[in-house]
């Protein structure tokens, strides 16, 4: 297993020009979804001066209820790529469709993969053929080893840039949205080369865990942390609870900084 194979040998990425891994701590910052012209461009300039690694939203997403609203789709990735256009900052965002792909490769630095998505070894094997770099999310009830194996779908198809990510499981727990499983980092770290990010904000559900949790995951060794960020957070269309204003975000950094040279590593925007 290619995953396996490298064990201890942590792997630096190169994406877009920025290292990612070994001794360098990633901060992929943005809101939720892309929802209009004005709040992604406004996000996108707070969270590229406060020093984030990359810009995240969703043009396509994947809601719970399917009257919900469900991105801005190809409007959002003209959206995007303006942001990165306007800042320089590489673009993470989610593909949930393969037919997708051809219009997501046009501005996506890196392919999110959702979550819910993560046993979709149909779209895990072409998104691994496309050889964009993935940053690959930890379902809701999945177990390391089979977030290791979701990873070996894309990998297998020769794309070496992949980026395993705890986003919150779900457990007998309702105080919160998710359990977060700070664990996933040590415990992946030794077991693959891969890099680990955390999601403290989807896991969370809830703005006031995400700064401790944060600091938690950079403390405990993560490669990265990607954060939700938004201008007005409570007029946000989807996960307003838990996104971080705009205006608190460059005191986040400084924080999140603090906690990853802990864990000797060091922010890289
Ligand atoms: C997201 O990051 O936009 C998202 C929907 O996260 P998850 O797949 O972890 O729920
Ligand atoms: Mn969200």
């Amino acid at each position: 297993m290619i995953a396996a194979e490298q064990e201890n040998e942590q792997a630096v990425l190169h994406i877009a020009g920025r290292p990612i891994g070994g001794p360098h701590f990633s901060l992929i910052a943005g809101p939720c979804t892309v929802e209009s012209r004005e709040q992604v461009l406004e996000a996108a300039e707070a969270v590229s001066e406060a020093g984030a690694t990359m810009f995240r939203g969703g043009a396509y997403k994947p809601r719970t209820s399917p009257y919900a609203f469900q991105g801005l789709g190809q409007e959002g990735l003209r959206l995007l790529a303006e942001a990165k256009e306007q800042t320089g900052l590489p673009i993470v965002t989610e593909v949930m469709d393969a037919r997708d792909l051809d219009v997501l490769l046009e501005v996506a630095d890196v392919l999110q993969i959702g979550a819910r998505n993560m046993q979709n070894y149909t779209l895990l094997s072409e998104v691994g053929r496309c050889g964009r770099p993935v940053l690959l999310k930890r379902g809701l009830s999945a177990t390391l080893d089979e977030l290791l194996m979701a990873s070996e779908y894309i990998l297998t198809e020769g794309n070496e840039s992949v980026i395993l990510c705890e986003r919150g499981i779900r457990t007998f727990e309702t105080s919160y949205r998710f359990t977060l499983d700070l664990m996933a980092i040590p415990v992946l770290k030794a077991r693959t080369h891969l890099p680990v990010f955390v999601d403290p904000s989807h896991a969370a559900g809830r703005r006031d865990l995400v700064g401790p949790m944060s600091l938690a995951a950079a403390a405990a060794g993560a490669d990265g942390i990607i954060v939700e960020v938004h201008p007005r957070p409570d007029e946000a269309i989807c996960d307003a609870a838990q996104q971080l204003p705009t205006a608190e975000f460059a005191d986040y950094v400084e924080r999140v900084r603090a906690a990853a040279a802990v864990a000797g590593k060091v922010l890289s925007s």
